[in-house]
């Protein structure tokens, strides 16, 4: 039998360090030593870098090393170990066929001397692929299990950067940041935008974990995590209470959901560009009031005006101009949040505070419902087509719970702002329309513009009434 003339060298790095895991370049001196002894020609090396073990992930070059097998480019095949060529006994078996198939004779080890061309080096080899492939599952069950009831302890998911508001033992409150999510949350309940805050957090320069830049990902991640309420979350369910302090109460965190999923079925992303967008009524037809800019002698006037036609369906036959009703209204929100009547509103939210713990049950409720379905399903106690036809009226109905969640969050952003009135006139030209805009809705609940003289720039404090919020 003749040496191989085309033989090729398979290395592969894995997760599996212990014993035979090799560094690929040491896998490939030693195989290429052994090809010197037996006196073989190498045509090919073949590497794979396979850094999950068991994971049954594909292997491009091992897959090529078998074409170029099958295809008779290559007439032998050198490998450290066994573990390295295969993950699972049925990929030795696979990789027996191709070999015999292609009346390939010579595979040789580095390590374990096991000869694919004599019965008992086969069966030691099975031996050897059957034990290795147990050692790497039952080190990934081990993993996973280990995973499990670290989650089900409620101890801290370590991944590589400690979370914002932690310290590096992913547990201790870090009281400035703490302070600063807090502050996101309350400014995100009462309406302003990830964009928003995140230009923010860049412009006070708050520094991130990392050391990069704010983005509306990062912001939306640390927001809807549900560590900051003290819950340890596994594979996506908060499974137990956290071994750690919370920074936000569960309610907050459920308020934070809500916004979003309210966010994602209205999909109204576009930035802020008026600053009472949405909230003004025509005080002659009732509708609402749009914002239109147009330019006069070479300088631009930005009114709000009642529009007519299809799409608006107003009267058309009032306007009012922006600048002069805008100051108007931010200088009454601001006055207003100083106010014992507000304070007196606040007081009467606790119909409020009752009607989300309700609506907070209900999703608890419904969660749970879904979680039994999945159950069932997985254990093969309804098919596939009883689950989804189950699960749909739930899901609407939690879409619904969410909506009227996220409905009640504009009265519970009151309550961040109470007394800050003062505070915020000395701030409010710094601040960004989105804030601004989030300030103002979170008070008025709209606003009905009366007639006015065309032509007069001057506001007519009469023409305006204010709905407040309650
Ligand atoms: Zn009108």
């Amino acid at each position: 039998m003749p040496e191989p003339q085309r033989a090729a060298i398979y290395a592969r790095i894995s997760q599996d360090t212990e014993g035979t895991g090799k560094g690929v370049a040491r896998q490939i001196e030693d195989c290429r030593k052994l090809a010197a002894t037996l006196g073989w020609q190498v045509a090919g090396e073949y590497v794979d870098n396979d850094l999950s073990a068991y994971s049954g992930k594909r292997r491009p070059e091992y897959e090529r090393m078998l074409a170029d097998l099958a295809d008779g480019l290559i007439d032998g095949v050198l490998v450290y170990h066994i573990d390295r060529l295969t993950r699972r006994p049925i990929e030795l078996e696979h990789f027996l066929n191709v070999v015999d198939a292609a009346r390939v004779q010579h595979v040789r080890f580095v390590a374990g001397e096991t000869n694919l061309s004599t019965s008992d080096g086969l069966l030691v080899a099975r031996i050897q692929a059957a034990v290795a492939a147990n050692e790497s599952a039952s080190k990934s069950r081990r993993v996973a299990r280990k995973h499990q009831q670290n989650a089900a302890e409620g101890k801290p998911h370590r991944g590589s950067t400690r979370p914002f508001g932690y310290e590096s033992d992913f547990a201790t409150v870090l009281p400035a940041e703490a302070d600063v999510y807090r502050t996101l949350v309350t400014r995100f309940l009462a309406g302003e935008s990830t964009r928003s805050l995140a230009s923010w957090l860049n412009t006070e320069q708050v520094p991130t974990v990392t050391g990069s830049a704010w983005t509306t990902s990062t912001l939306k991640g640390m927001l809807t995590n549900a560590r900051y309420a003290g819950l340890r979350v596994h594979r996506g369910q908060a499974v137990a209470p956290g071994q750690w302090d919370a920074i936000i109460t569960e309610d907050e965190h459920r308020r934070i959901l809500a916004k979003f999923a309210d966010k994602k079925i209205s999909g109204r992303r576009t930035p802020q560009r008026y600053l009472l967008s949405g909230m003004l009524r025509c005080g002659k037809c009732g509708n609402r009031l749009f914002s239109s800019a147009r330019v006069i002698r070479g300088r631009p006037n930005r009114r709000y005006v009642c529009m007519s036609g299809p799409d608006h369906g107003g009267c058309g036959r009032l306007m009012v101009s922006a600048d002069p009703l805008e100051r108007f209204l931010a200088d009454a929100v601001l006055h207003r949040l100083d106010t014992p009547e507000l304070a007196d509103v606040l007081a009467g939210r606790n119909s409020a505070d009752a009607r989300t713990q309700e609506l907070t049950r209900a999703l608890d409720e419904d969660q749970q419902r879904l979680d039994d379905l999945a159950q069932a399903h997985g254990r093969g106690d309804i098919d596939m087509r009883e689950w989804m036809l189950a699960k749909k009226p739930v899901q609407d109905r939690l879409a619904t719970t969410q909506r009227h969640l996220a409905q009640i969050t504009h009265t519970g952003a009151l309550t961040g702002l109470a007394g800050t009135g003062a505070g915020l006139r000395s701030a409010w030209g710094s601040l960004n329309l989105s804030r601004q805009h989030a300030i103002v809705q979170a008070v008025i609940d709209h606003a009905v513009i009366g007639p006015g003289t065309p032509g007069v720039q001057v506001l007519d404090p009469a023409r305006v009434s204010v709905v407040w919020r309650h």
